[in-house]
């Protein structure tokens, strides 16, 4: 069910966000110190209320798993706050380079970019605010966050939590649906960081635009899982059903499509059977299956299904036995096989962001390389197989926001490694050291030398001086 949610208007967004830039200018960059605070406490925030907002998430989707809550919200968004914390004062030192005269100094500067917009989906309410906030605070800046509609008891407890966390020049959360968050893209940020769909990404873009300010666009999109005749099919199942399931597949990372060889497909299908099975004896009725956020998103998920159906698909239904395949009361949707998959079909069109796996099949391994390069850049792409003359054919001639070998999504929990998309799959990446220089400014410092070499070469006259440049050619 949907609570209403506060909404504010395009006022009081005007008048937080020209408080926070008042306030940033005021104070000056954050000392180390205060990054660090600003970064434990937001750790407190979680640790504190940890059973708080795992409720509300759990009430916003209908059913949440705590567990995958407690892993892919809470720890997770506390893993790179405290990453951030470890390693701010090391990220934020001047980077001194190689200048191009004696006596000239010339260094990066490390500046925080001011104050810095979010706006985060609903699917990890927590991870998608906190991630980036990992990266803002780090780089000294302040921040206004607009979380999703669609979870509006977590969005409330955000904004009364970070209330009293935090002072209102450091953060604030704004409450409101797609209407406010037009509104919110179009301040005059110093940068906005936008986690969500590539259509809204779109809007996101556009309206930034007027105001020139700089976007980081965390996208969706179909990211393929392609099964090499190297691979282990059931290891292979087992890992892919795996994630498929988590979140029950409301992840940007998730695998959204398959491909194997005409030969592995029926030893795939028994594989993610019996895994299902021994995995979640019980789909309806189990506290570890994830409900789909809203009605809304259901009925696009069951479209989808009977789309593929009446254009000659294959369904197979893991669902328990005698449980149903899908349940409107629960929003409970089984995984599901859909096999003989086509193009014509919107399973193949649009990201599913839900239980259902499409397969399809391959004679030659080139046309999985053909079939992913004719379609926009995904987020992910996936290759199970051993042999590493093919792995390394694969890294080179797709392109994706990441590449896992022998997994899937593993990437997005490893703080060292950039995370996020390429071409329609988005702009920019952050994580860790990554996120620190998404969101500062690297400025070029240089101090001239006493006698100012440089500048005496750009001084008339000019005859002297082009006499000798010329001579540099007829040697
Ligand atoms: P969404 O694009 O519908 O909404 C995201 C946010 O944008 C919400 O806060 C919403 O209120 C706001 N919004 C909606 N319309 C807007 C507009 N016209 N102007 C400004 N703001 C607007 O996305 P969603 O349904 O919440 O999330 C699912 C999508 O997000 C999927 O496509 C998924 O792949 C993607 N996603 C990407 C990542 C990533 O890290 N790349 C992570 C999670 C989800």
């Amino acid at each position: 069910m949907l609570i209403m949610m506060k909404q504010q208007t395009s006022e009081d967004l005007s008048t937080i966000l020209n408080s926070l830039k008042r306030a940033h200018l005021k104070h000056g960059p954050a000392s180390a110190a205060l990054r660090r605070d600003r970064l434990l406490r937001a750790v407190q925030l979680l640790s504190e209320n940890h059973l708080a907002l795992s409720a509300a998430i759990n009430q916003d989707f209908g059913h949440r798993s705590a567990y995958q809550t407690l892993l892919a919200d809470v720890l997770s968004s506390i893993g790179a706050l405290k990453f951030a914390a470890e390693h701010v004062e090391q990220w934020m030192q001047p980077e001194v380079v190689a200048a191009p005269a004696e006596g000239m100094q010339t260094w990066i500067q490390q500046q925080p970019l001011g104050v810095v917009g979010i706006i985060s989906p609903w699917n990890f309410p927590l991870n998608l605010a906190f991630g980036p906030l990992a990266g803002i605070f780090a780089a000294g800046n302040t921040a206004m966050l607009k979380p999703s509609e669609l979870t509006p008891h977590t969005s409330e407890l955000l904004a009364e939590l970070v209330a009293r966390y935090f002072k209102p020049h450091e953060l604030v959360v704004v409450l409101g649906d797609a209407e406010v968050g037009q509104a919110f893209s179009a301040l005059p940020f110093d940068h906005l960081v936008f986690t969500g769909s590539s259509a809204v990404g779109k809007h996101i873009m556009r309206t930034a635009a007027e105001n020139l300010v700089p976007v980081t666009l965390e996208l969706g999109g179909k990211s393929p899982v392609v099964i090499a005749e190297s691979a282990d099919v059931q290891q292979a199942a087992q890992r892919i059903m795996t994630v498929k399931t988590f979140n029950a597949g409301q992840i940007c990372v998730s695998p959204d499509y398959l491909f194997l060889s005409d030969a592995q497909e029926k030893a795939f299908v028994a594989a993610a059977q019996q895994f299902i099975s021994e995995s979640f004896p019980s789909v309806q009725h189990n506290n570890d299956y994830t409900s789909i956020v809203s009605p809304r998103h259901f009925e696009r998920l069951v479209a989808l299904l009977s789309d593929a159906q009446s254009k000659g698909a294959k369904i197979i239904s893991l669902a328990p036995e005698g449980e149903p395949d899908i349940d409107a009361v629960t929003r409970k949707i089984a995984p599901h096989l859909i096999l003989n998959v086509t193009d014509e079909m919107l399973i193949m069109q649009e990201e599913i962001f839900g239980p259902l796996l499409p397969v399809k099949t391959y004679q030659l391994f080139e046309e999985t390389i053909n079939y992913i390069n004719a379609h926009p850049r995904p987020l992910a792409a996936y290759y199970f197989g051993q042999d590493q003359a093919q792995q390394q054919h694969f890294a080179i001639h797709t392109t994706s926001g990441a590449l896992v070998i022998n997994d899937v999504m593993t990437h997005a929990s490893i703080d060292t490694l950039p995370f996020g998309g390429v071409g329609a799959s988005g702009i920019g990446a952050y994580h860790g050291v990554h996120g620190f220089r998404r969101f500062t400014h690297a400025k070029a410092v240089v101090v001239q030398s006493m006698d100012g070499a440089s500048n005496l070469r750009l001084r008339a006259p000019y005859e002297q001086k082009q006499a000798t440049l010329t001579a540099l050619f007829n040697n």
